[in-house]
This record gives structure tokens, sequence and C-alpha cells, in this order.
């Protein structure tokens, strides 16, 4: 051990970089308020502490390409009777659900807000720690693909483990796979009991069959996906519509 090292260089050396930055100012508010030595160590520690637990959760936002500001706050759940506001905050409060590998679906026609409440639930999770990744289904399955024709599809699969909820967006605009099995069903079936899985879809289970090559794959993706699943039902106007006959309504002075 080389004792001669000065404090800073010990403190980068153990990567402590926020105590580096704050050790001195903190030692000086330590003497003014006459803190005793444990406490100037709690303080330095909890700002350490702080500081990554804060750049995890940007870090996690990032990668997980979820489309910004689709959170619980600018959901408005009066304009969607057909959602039990309860249901979703639990879902984006308590992560339980993602530890059991319980996955979500959502359906619905276009405009009701299916993609916005699912971001909202996964920043949820990503706040608790959480890593995220979102996708829209169509551009992972291309993705997934060309990682399969350089045999390379499992390796691919395999990147996605680490994210512990997976967001399937739009399922129903995938289209069939010209091989014998769908790379969508490769990555459902190693999902299963193994990660978690939120799914949206204007596309009811019942015409599954146009996503996946045929009939037996398709229930058999239905099979693993609602096993341990809540499947949330979406109804009424599009919210987009809805705003732009608000917008319109403005723009003519409240005149139809
Ligand atoms: P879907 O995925 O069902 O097609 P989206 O989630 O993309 O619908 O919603 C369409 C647009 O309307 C998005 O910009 C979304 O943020 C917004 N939106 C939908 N429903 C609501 C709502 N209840 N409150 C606020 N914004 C909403
Ligand atoms: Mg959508």
């Amino acid at each position: 051990m080389n004792n001669i090292l000065s404090l800073p260089l010990l403190l980068k050396q153990l990567k402590l970089m926020t105590i580096l930055k704050s050790w001195e100012e903190a030692e000086q508010q330590a003497d003014e308020s006459k803190w005793r030595y444990g406490k100037y160590l709690q303080f330095l520690t909890e700002l350490e502490i702080n500081s990554r637990y804060s750049s995890r959760i940007k870090r996690y936002v990032k990668e997980s390409q979820l489309p910004s500001g689709k959170t619980l706050a600018t959901f408005q759940f009066n304009a969607v009777p057909s959602v039990n506001r309860q249901q979703i905050e639990a879902f984006a409060e308590n992560t339980k659900w993602i530890k059991e590998c319980h996955n979500l679906i959502f359906f619905g026609p276009s405009g009701l807000g299916k993609t916005h409440l699912a971001s909202a639930i996964a920043y949820g999770a990503i706040n608790q720690g959480v890593r995220v990744f979102f996708a829209k289904t169509t551009s992972l399955v291309q993705k997934l693909q060309q990682a399969k024709s350089k045999f390379q599809l499992p390796e691919a699969i395999a990147k996605l483990d680490r994210y512990s909820l997976l967001i399937l967006d739009d399922i129903g605009y995938a289209k069939k796979d010209e091989l014998e099995t769908s790379v969508l069903f490769e990555l459902i079936a190693n999902r299963y009991e193994a990660g978690s899985l939120i799914i949206t879809s204007n596309l009811a289970f019942s015409n599954w069959d146009q996503i996946f090559p045929d009939t037996m794959i398709a229930v058999a993706a239905i099979d693993r996906i609602i096993h341990h699943s809540t499947v949330i039902n979406l109804s009424g106007a599009s919210y987009r519509k809805k705003e732009s006959e608000i917008q319109k309504d403005i723009v003519n002075g409240g005149k139809k």
C-alpha cells in the first residue's frame, strides 16, 4: 500500500468521483455545523450514492429509446374512461410484475394511447432501476432478420436479455417472415418466464396468424405471452382525432 498518495488520488483510485468533487466544500460545512466525523462521512457517502443513482437512471432512459415525454404526468386519464387509472399507476409504481416476468398487452385502435401508456409504465420502472428497451416491432424484426441471415440470431436475441422489460410496440404491423420460423416467435419464446414484455397491438389475438408464419406458431406465441399476463383493452375515440377537433374548434372560434 502506497500511503503517500493524496486524498484526491485515493478517491480517484476508488472511483468516488462525487466525493472527490465535494469533500472540501463539505469539510467547510462540517466545520461550520460542528458535524461529528461519522456525520461527515455519511454526508459524503450519500452524495456519492445519490449521484450514481441519478446518472444510472439517466443512462437507462437513454438506452431505452422510449419516446420522450410520454409519462403518467402527461397522460389525461379522463380522456379514456376505458382505462383503469389505479391499475396503470400500480404497474408504473411497483415493479413486482417485472420481477415475476409478467406481461402486459394493450389492445385497441390507433390513437387511443397504447404507446403512451406503455411508455409511461416503462418510465416508472426505470425510475426504480429496471432496464427497459422500447422497440417498434417492425424495426426490431428487421434487425433480428438481418442477424439471422448472418447466423447471429441467438446472440442478437441474447443481447435483449439485459433488459428486464422489453416493449414490442405495434406488433400488428410486423410482417410475416418468409422463413419457416419467425424471428419474432423465437424472441417471444426466449423471453418466456425469463423477462417481461409490454405489447401494444391494434390486432386482436384472433388475427395474429397475419403476424406469424402459420396458425400453429401464432397459437404457440400467444400461449407463451398470455400464460402470465394482464390484457388491457382500450376503447373509445382516438385522442389524436379529439385533439385535432379541439384545435379546429379553437381556430373556428367554436363554430362547427
Ligand atoms: P396508440 O399507440 O394507441 O396509437 P398513442 O399512444 O401513440 O396511441 O397516442 C397518440 C398521441 O396522442 C400521442 O401523441 C399520445 O401522447 C397522445 N395521447 C393519447 N392518449 C392520450 C391521453 N389520454 N392523454 C394525453 N395524450 C394522449
Ligand atoms: Mg402506438
